[in-house]
């Protein structure tokens, strides 16, 4: 078919005539489908349901060093669960604290640790007139939720197939003492899939930052998800860590990560990892919140995954599941979309998400006429800071937790409901131009 743009008034209308009639059709199947989050299916969950059903023998809540997990303490978590998480992390065990069943909360309480009582002595950011954090886009709604809770400015960065666009971020570190930050989700980022290159990584661990306080928060949230053995076997991001360390920046980064996509996304188990002065100083704050945090998921979890072997052996299942969707979304977008011009998506070989570019100005209202017909996607915008984004054109398309049919009919939907949109958006400039 011709692209879109270059019809002529009678052959858009023909399309709008032919769209409206599908949208009808669709309509009257009165569908009620959710792809708005990024929820493992229940499938996907009921692979980890021995996690449940531990023996119960008297060895059940006892730790490999003598610790009753059934009582208080042990604020760094058993060291079991320390060398487990330590694989999603990709640090040494020593560096880990494992928190409690969600890492946005460890990203939340570090960022409002540092927000209410400063990075090393430096001032808190709370006491500063205004705090600056970079976010590249288009990113994950929840980490712009937590700068806003605390109304940080948020610097938009475009990211690229291999991480954010580092020029323009050390641009804007070097220049400015009230950045403080940046978010980064290094292997299949949310919501594009990008995975960070090696230079992406040293660069960000050597830059020149005019703040003495600047911290990575590296978001390790899909470190395991690969969606086939090829990208399991290939794809490994540099150790931001020892990246910082060899750059001579030894504290810049806290890492996080979580099982919430690898057991139970309501039940994991999220840890961090950083360097020995950084985690001297959260344990310090930590501790005053906490006693420790729950070790009996912290051993079902060990004794379930095991060690990095067992995790990979149990994200094959997962990724037999995923896999399929994935598929299903590029053929759908394939056969939907390639034709009518000015749409680009995002072929992730892991993670939860597939970022759709639809022509500026149509994202919002595809969104919208997908919702009257009963298919609930993220909402437009909300890639981006405070839910807005600029050019109104990225929609981000979570498959898991729908059922591949249903996935087929939720993807028919927004296809139309793009083409629509578009459609539209031409008739009424050809109405202005006329
Ligand atoms: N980080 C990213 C990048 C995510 O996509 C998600 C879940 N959508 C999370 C963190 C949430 O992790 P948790 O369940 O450990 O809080």
């Amino acid at each position: 078919m011709t692209p879109y743009a270059l019809m002529d008034r009678s052959r858009l209308e023909a399309e709008r005539n032919r769209l409206d009639q599908q949208y009808r059709q669709l309509k009257a199947q009165g569908l009620a489908l959710n792809m708005a989050r990024g929820k493992p299916s229940a499938e996907q969950l009921d692979l980890s349901m021995p996690l449940l059903s531990a023996p119960a023998d008297d060895r059940a809540f006892i730790a490999e060093d003598g610790t009753d997990c059934r009582n208080y303490g042990g604020l760094d978590g058993l060291p079991e669960a320390k060398r487990l998480m330590a694989c999603l992390l990709d640090d040494r065990p020593d560096n880990v604290i494992v928190g409690g069943s969600s890492s946005l909360t460890l990203m939340y309480d570090a960022f409002a640790r540092y927000w209410t009582f400063g990075v090393q002595g430096d001032a808190p950011w709370c006491t500063l007139p205004v705090v600056k954090w970079i976010c590249p886009v288009p990113g994950y709604d929840r980490h712009f939720g937590v700068l806003e809770a605390f109304g940080v400015e948020m610097i938009p960065v475009p990211i690229r197939d291999d991480g954010p666009d580092m020029e323009e971020v050390e641009r804007i570190v070097a220049e400015d003492s009230l950045v403080k930050g940046i978010w980064c989700v290094p292997q299949y980022s949310n919501p594009t899939g990008a995975v960070y290159a090696p230079e992406v990584v040293d660069r960000l661990a050597s830059m020149t930052c005019a703040a003495t306080d600047f911290r990575i928060f590296w978001d390790n949230a899909y470190a395991v998800h690969h969606l086939s053995d090829q990208a399991a076997a290939t794809i490994r991001v540099r150790d931001i860590h020892e990246a910082c360390r060899q750059a001579g920046n030894p504290d810049r980064c806290l890492k996080f990560a979580s099982t919430s996509k690898i057991t139970f996304a309501g039940a994991g188990v999220a840890a961090l990892a950083a360097s020995p002065a950084n985690l001297s100083e959260i344990r310090l704050r930590m501790s005053a919140g906490v006693i420790g945090y729950d070790k009996l998921n912290q051993l079902r979890h060990v004794r379930f995954l095991k060690d990095e072997e067992g995790i990979r052996r149990h994200m094959r299942a997962h990724a037999a599941l995923l896999a399929p969707k994935f598929d299903l979304v590029q053929r759908k977008l394939e056969q939907g979309l390639s034709d009518i011009g000015a749409c680009s998506w995002t072929t992730p070989q892991g993670g939860y998400f597939v970022s759709l570019d639809v022509p500026h100005g149509c994202a919002r209202e595809a969104v919208r006429r997908a919702r009257e017909v009963g298919v609930t996607l993220t909402s437009a915008g909300a890639t981006w800071p405070q839910g807005r984004d600029p050019r109104d054109a990225n929609i981000r398309i979570a498959p898991s937790m729908p059922s591949l049919s249903e996935l087929e009919q939720a993807l028919d939907v927004l296809v139309c409901c793009v083409r629509a949109a578009y459609v539209d958006q031409l008739l009424a400039k050809t109405n202005e131009d006329a």
